[in-house]
Order: C-alpha cells, then sequence, then structure tokens
C-alpha cells in the first residue's frame, strides 16, 4: 500500500506533532486530538494516507524506541527548557536508538553555512537545506525536542540540529538583514544601535498579546480590557479598531500605560514572528474555566514559550456554571506554567471577559510580571523604526496602515519604508481616532500616506528622504522577488507533479480540501480516496474543511508541499497574494467529477492540456483541377480570414461536413507555394489524399489551441 512517511503525518497543530507520546507519560493522549479519528488520514478502508494505528492512543509504551523511530520514546513527554538539549541528545544517544530513525535529510559538511532568520520555524530552515519539513520535526523530536514545522525556533534548538545534520547555522537578525538592505545608503544603523547610552534609555510601555484557543474569549477580553481605559472613560472617547491600542491604568500609585495587540489569535504573533518581527513583550493566555487547555491553547504556549516571552494566565469564564478555574491551573502545570499559589512564578487572574470582571487585577499582573521579568525601555530621541501591525487599502484615504513604534519617535511628514512600502507619513491618528503629531516607542497609531499596503510583521523605519524611501523599498522588492522565485521552483503544482515523480522528488500527493458544505467536502475526501493509483504514489489529503481558504491553509500546503482544492469556496481576503509569493497551487472547482478527474490524471502522470478549437478562416472552391501527382486541387478565393498551409481542414457541401479531419497539405498562389493566403485572395488547395471536392464546397480551416483550464 501507499506508505506513509513516519513524522509526515496528517494533523498540524502543536500538540499533534506525529507519534509524539502522550504527556504524562499515560496511554490517553489527553487534551489533544485523538489518534485515529480526527486525524485526516483516517478515511474510509484505510485509504491512502491511512496511517498505522493512532499513535496518540499508545503514547507512553516507552521501552520500544529500538527499531523504527523513537515513537515510544521511554520517559513520556520531553520536557522544555529543563536539560539542556545537549543533555537531553546524550540522554537520547545513550539509550541507544538510531540517531535519525531513518529519515532522509540532506547533511552539510560541517562547514556549509546556512542563515536563517531570528524566529524562523523549521520550515524555514527546510526550505533552505531542501529538505522535508516533516523529517526535520522528525530529526528535532530524536533530539528530544517537540516543535511543529512552523513554529519559530530559538537560536539554541537550530544549533543543535545544524550540528547533527552537519550544518553551520548563522542566525540573522532583522537588523542584520536591514544593514544589508541599508548597505550604500546614508543610514548608519550601526550609530544608531551604538549610540543607546543606558541615559538615552526611557521606560516604555509593555507590548501585550492575547493569545489562546478559538473561542476562550480573545476578542471578548481585549473588549474589556479597551474598557477599562480611564483617559478614554474620561473623554468618553470611543476607540476605535487599529489593530492595536494603549490603555492606562493605575499601577503602584503610578499611571502605567499598556499596549495591546488587537488582532487576537496567535496566528497574527506567528505571522509576525515569521517576518522577523518581535513586537511581543508579553503573552496574555486566555483559557475558559468552563473548558480547559485545548489544541490552540498548547500552540500558544508553545509559541510564546520558544520566543521567550513570559506569560500571564487569564483564566476566564469564571461567571459560568461549570467553571474549574483550579482545574486550568492543575492542567497548565504539566507544560511548565505553575501557578504562583502553587510555587510557581506564573501568574493566573481568574476574569470573567463577560462581566467585565478582574479585568484591573489581570493588567496589574501583566505590569507586575513585566517589571519582575523585563527591561522596558527604549530611546525615544532617534528616528523611529517599528512593526506594521495591520493594513489595508481604504477608498478616499488610501493606504491606512497601523504600526507600532518600537524605538525613536515617528512624527508627521517623515518618510518612512515599511516592507516594500514607501511614502511620508500625510498623517496619524490614534486608537480613538484623534489626529496626533508624534509617537513614541510602545505606541501604536494609523498612518496615512503610504504608497501601497505593508504586511502585518513588516519593519519600518524612517529614511532621509522620499528618494532614499523609495530606493530602499525597490531594493527590498527586488530582494522579495528573488525568493520568491527560489521558492516557487520547489513547490508542487498539479501538473508538474508527474514530472516531479518522475525525477523521484515527491511520492505523495498532498492536499488541503475546502468546500461550501461538509457534506460536498466529504463527498469529495471519499471519491478522491477511491482513486485507485498504484504502489508508487499516494494521496493524502492533510486538512479538509468548510469555508473560504484561509491563510492558514495556505501555510499548511506550504509546509507538507501540498495543492488546494478549493469547491465552491474562494480564497479569503489577501490569501491569494499569499498564495502567489508561496508559489501554492490553488484549484477552484464547481463540478466534483472535475477535481477528481485532474487529481487522477495528475497521479497518473497523464494531465495534459485540453485544447478546443480555433477557426483560422473560409474559402469557397471555384474549380477543381485533377493532377495525377498531388490528388485533386481546390481552386478556390479566402471568403473570411486566412489559408494557412499545415493547418487542420474540414469541407462542408450544403452546411452538410463532407470531410473531416484534414490538413491542408499544400498551398499556392498563382505557380508559388506559400504559407498563408489571405481574405479576397485566390489560392490552390490541396488536402492530400481527399479527393472528393466539388465547385461550391467550403473549406473551413482551424488550429487546436490550448484552452486555459479553469
Ligand atoms: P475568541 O474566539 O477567543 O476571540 O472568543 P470570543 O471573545 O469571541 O468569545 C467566544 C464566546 O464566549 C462569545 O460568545 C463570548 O460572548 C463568550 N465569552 C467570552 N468571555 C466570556 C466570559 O467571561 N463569560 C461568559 N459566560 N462568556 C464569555
Amino acid at each position: 500500500g501507499p506508505r506513509p512517511t513516519p513524522g509526515n503525518m496528517p494533523g498540524r497543530s502543536s500538540v499533534g506533532v506525529p507519534g509524539a507520546p502522550a504527556r504524562g507519560g499515560g496511554g490517553g493522549g489527553r487534551g489533544r486530538p485523538g489518534g485515529g479519528s480526527g486525524g485526516p488520514g483516517g478515511g474510509p478502508g484505510g485509504g491512502p494516507g491511512g496511517r498505522p494505528g493512532g499513535f496518540a492512543g499508545r503514547g507512553g509504551r516507552g521501552g520500544r524506541g529500538g527499531t523504527q523511530g523513537a515513537f515510544g520514546r521511554p520517559g513520556g513527554r520531553p520536557v522544555r527548557g529543563r536539560k539542556s538539549k545537549r543533555a537531553k541528545r546524550q540522554e537520547f544517544e545513550q539509550q541507544g536508538a538510531p540517531s535519525l530513525g531513518g529519515v532522509q535529510v540532506p547533511r552539510g559538511d560541517g562547514t556549509t553555512e546556512v542563515q536563517i532568520r531570528a524566529g524562523a520555524s523549521l520550515a524555514d530552515f527546510a526550505d533552505k537545506i531542501d529538505a522535508n519539513p516533516a523529517a526535520l520535526v522528525t530529526v528535532l523530536f530524536h533530539l528530544g525536542e517537540m516543535a511543529t514545522a512552523t513554529q519559530s525556533l530559538d537560536e539554541d534548538t537550530f544549533q543543535a540540529l545544524g550540528a547533527e545534520l552537519g550544518y553551520l547555522i548563522k542566525i540573522v537578525s532583522p537588523e542584520d538583514e536591514d544593514r544589508e538592505l541599508l548597505e550604500g545608503f546614508d543610514i548608519d544603523l550601526d550609530a544608531e544601535l551604538a549610540g543607546e547610552s543606558d541615559e538615552d534609555l526611557m521606560p516604555r510601555p509593555p507590548v501585550v498579546t492575547v493569545m489562546g484557543h478559538v473561542d476562550h474569549g480573545k476578542t471578548k477580553l481585549l473588549d474589556a480590557i479597551r474598557r477599562t481605559d480611564v483617559v478614554a472613560g474620561e473623554a468618553g472617547g470611543i476607540t476605535q479598531h487599529i489593530g492595536a491600542y494603549q490603555v492606562r491604568t493605575e499601577h503602584e500609585e503610578q499611571d502605567r500605560a499598556l499596549t495591546f495587540i488587537d488582532t487576537p489569535g496567535h496566528e497574527a504573533f506567528t505571522a509576525m514572528r515569521a517576518r522577523g518581527a518581535d513586537v511581543t513583550d508579553i503573552a496574555i493566555l486566555v483559557v475558559a474555566a468552563d473548558d480547559g487547555v485545548m489544541p490552540q491553547t498548547v500552540e500558544a504556549l508553545n509559541h510564546a514559550q520558544s520566543a521567550g516571552v513570559p506569560i500571564v494566565v487569564a483564566v476566564n469564564k469564571v461567571d459560568k456554571e461549570g467553571a474549574n478555574p483550579a482545574k486550568i491551573r492543575q492542567q497548565l502545570t504539566e507544560y511548565n506554567l505553575v501557578a504562583e499559589e502553587y510555587g510557581g512564578d506564573t501568574m493566573f487572574v481568574d476574569v470573567s471577559a463577560l462581566q467585565r470582571m478582574g479585568i484591573d487585577e489581570l493588567l496589574e499582573a501583566v505590569l507586575l510580571t513585566a517589571d519582575a521579568a523585563l527591561d522596558l525601555r527604549a530611546n525615544p530621541d532617534k528616528d523611529a523604526r517599528g512593526v506594521a501591525i495591520e493594513a489595508n487599502l481604504d477608498k478616499g484615504r488610501g493606504t491606512v496602515a497601523t504600526v507600532l513604534v518600537q524605538s525613536g519617535t515617528l512624527h508627521v511628514g517623515d518618510a518612512i519604508v515599511a516592507g516594500t512600502a514607501h511614502g511620508r507619513v500625510r498623517a496619524m491618528f490614534d486608537e480613538h481616532g484623534e489626529p496626533v503629531q508624534e509617537a513614541g516607542p510602545a505606541r501604536p497609531v494609523q498612518v496615512l500616506g503610504l504608497t501601497s499596503v505593508p504586511r502585518a510583521g513588516d519593519t519600518f523605519l524612517v529614511a532621509g528622504d522620499d528618494r532614499t524611501a523609495r530606493q530602499i523599498a525597490d531594493k527590498r522588492a527586488a530582494a522579495e522577488r528573488a525568493a520568491t522565485l527560489a521558492k516557487r521552483r520547489k513547490r508542487v503544482s498539479l501538473e508538474d507533479f508527474t514530472e516531479a515523480l518522475q525525477q523521484g522528488r515527491v511520492e505523495t500527493l498532498n492536499l488541503v480540501l475546502k468546500g461550501d458544505v461538509s457534506g460536498a467536502v466529504e463527498a469529495l475526501e471519499d471519491s478522491l480516496l477511491k482513486i485507485e493509483v498504484g504502489d508508487e504514489v499516494a494521496l493524502r489529503i492533510i486538512h479538509r474543511g468548510v469555508g473560504a481558504i484561509t491563510q492558514n491553509d495556505v501555510n499548511l500546503a506550504t509546509v507538507d508541499n501540498a495543492i488546494i482544492i478549493g469547491f465552491n469556496v474562494r480564497p479569503a481576503e489577501r490569501v491569494n497574494e499569499l498564495a502567489d509569493r508561496e508559489g501554492v497551487d490553488i484549484r477552484y472547482y464547481s463540478v466534483i467529477y472535475q477535481a477528481i478527474d485532474d487529481v487522477e490524471q495528475a497521479l497518473k502522470g497523464m494531465l495534459k492540456p485540453e485544447y478546443e478549437e480555433a477557426q483560422l478562416g473560409t474559402a469557397e472552391v471555384r474549380q477543381v483541377f485533377r493532377s495525377s501527382k498531388v490528388g485533386n486541387i481546390a481552386g478556390s478565393i479566402v471568403r473570411s480570414g486566412i489559408m494557412r498551409r499545415n493547418a487542420k481542414a474540414r469541407v462542408l457541401r450544403d452546411g452538410v461536413v463532407v470531410g473531416d479531419n484534414l490538413t491542408v497539405e499544400s498551398l499556392r498562389r498563382e505557380k508559388d507555394d506559400v504559407t498563408e493566403v489571405r481574405e479576397g485572395f485566390e489560392c490552390g488547395v490541396s488536402l492530400g489524399s481527399f479527393n472528393d471536392i466539388t465547385e461550391g464546397d467550403v473549406i473551413e480551416t482551424f488550429e487546436m489551441r490550448e484552452k486555459p483550464r479553469k
């Protein structure tokens, strides 16, 4: 049957790390999606993509680590951050398990340098060394670390991985990248960074992100926090959604400000980190007290922990019947989040976002954690640098971008570059819609005046003048194009799947299915899994769902080199752009069998282009010349279009086809052989062995054109 690669399993939330032993070593797979049932591979009849058994169900069966990988790694779960990576590895090797569990990864020779961005993920690294991201997940797992392909990792982890695989890892910071970018421009980054003496640095507000499982109350909590703002309360100002806001609160008799990133969900957090933009100082992890720790809770805390961001836990919905805040504290101890009252160092605060209870205490906890763990200072007296949080194109106002100033002060009139966008700051507004003239560190503001729309996570900086800003933006755009092209070459589209297959580059066609209704998605999946495809290739549906094609779908497809099939659905806003950039192939269908056909053709290596007929011209036969050598020649006059040598032809008599599938074998004007004859001219046409031509017949010529696929 098809071979699902170990470590290349469907399912992707970080808790879905393939074959990971259940946390706590127990057999239950607690708090994670169950083995067979939830996994996309569990299709009817264990079809392609079916995986052997459900790993989650048999966690903690340690001691079998000798054979295929170490899925039953002794010792239960890998502990994060407690032992050094080296110690973990040694421990692992002493257990005598094969070092890489048999996965294939291109290796370096120990001197091969690989540059990775700070905050990069395994998928990014895989891209650089042309490896399968899933294989790297497995390798890392063998080094005693659990991570998903898209999770951002710290430098230590990359170094350990590099050492294992023979690469010299060089982490490049956004500053390094900027330095390269700014080479030749009159902006001295080093001087700017070096010039930060202690007395230049002023305290700044913490920047906070709210993360957690869907429906646990992130949006409601952000809303409740916004309403606590004493200043807004006094001014009666209504806060508008601009992607980030600042609130003020009383803390130890001081008026303190906090900045919240108001794009709930860890996706925004990940996206920004993936772009190398570290915006968050502190994360509030929201967990609903009536629900408990869920997959995205774990994913979120993994993100925060690997980014070294301190966490404050908001135990939400305590107003609800069945709420069990103690249980949440208990559950999270398993993830190294131990409540202060249990002797740990994480602050847990019970809140009700709905009833706006516990919000002041939560803000207090955030400030206490920030003051204890972080040195939040920045120099306001220089040109601003920061990050774009959110941006869109407004019909009346042009590009509207919310940026977070990280250092320096941004002024109206500054020429800035944000990602590949540039422009002069025409006006700035705060979260109350009030115009502001300047914005200092940790201040989010809406900026008008950019020539194009930057992406979330794009860094911005102030350039001396418009021209410099434009040049830097252009240089960045060129670099991005080059990177996109390089990526594109590696991704699979349905057409080059066959070629990739032949070259042995792929053996599994990965698909993401999205449809308008769940019935359609299921039907499509069923039929796809029934396609008969021999032993060499397998079809795997790595993700399916109802609704528009989202960024998440594209991210999944990027990591697993999958093709997205959209059935009666379209991509959400900006998703096309992302897919384009990542080189992900999205196909749209409204008829199930067409989708099945295409996939089947691709699997069988026969996805030929479709052709359609395009008429070239018609000619009327005036006189027939008989020739023993070349057969009959039709003396004709071209009535429309052109006659062309070698074109396809048919003969019509009184509107009825009397000869079809013919070819214009020779074409003459007077005595000369010609390739084309135009409307209104006479010519002699020979249709090869077809001799049944009489006066008054019409010769129609056409060619077959490739039909663009829909
Ligand atoms: P998100 O998906 O994490 O952003 O969750 P939302 O903020 O949209 O909240 C999900 C649902 O839970 C909504 O119906 C909210 O009204 C409800 N909710 C949020 N916070 C509370 C709370 O403290 N108590 C109760 N009873 N319901 C809440």
